[in-house]
């Protein structure tokens, strides 16, 4: 399993892809952001994190940890879960407005299309989508 930490992994590229059609604009990994948010909207003060949910820990099937080695898996997951919610209160108390996006929910695009087109407000350029 690769870790979800290297840029333009495949969920997140696919989410892109999904925003730009929509008729979104958006920067990446902004660095000089608390946890360089994967895709950020500057003049609408967003920004999006897509997560592997096994890396990040999410509470689905597939964030469920391996029954072996628990001992070295469970400290590296909590550690990713504390520094993602260190980032997201830091963003948010700069005053943007986060979502994310969890690999998982990807196998329903159009649901996640719909959630984020509600968090963002209207596109910038006509969409090819909606
Ligand atoms: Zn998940």
């Amino acid at each position: 399993m690769r870790a979800n930490k290297g840029k333009d992994t495949g969920p997140e590229l696919v989410v892109r892809r999904m925003l730009h059609a929509m008729g979104y604009r958006f920067r990446l990994h902004r660095r000089d952001l608390p946890g360089t948010p994967d895709i950020v909207f500057p003049s609408r003060r967003k920004a999006i994190q897509v997560h592997g949910c096994f890396w990040h820990g999410h509470g689905c099937k597939a964030g469920q940890l391996p029954k072996s080695r628990l001992e070295f898996w469970r400290p590296k997951i909590d550690a990713n879960r504390e520094r993602d919610e260190r980032n997201l209160l830091a963003l948010q108390a700069d005053g943007w407005a986060v979502a994310i996006v969890w690999s998982c929910e990807l196998r329903d695009l159009n649901k996640v299309q719909e959630r984020l087109f509600l968090f963002l407000g209207k596109p910038t350029s006509p969409s090819l989508l909606l």
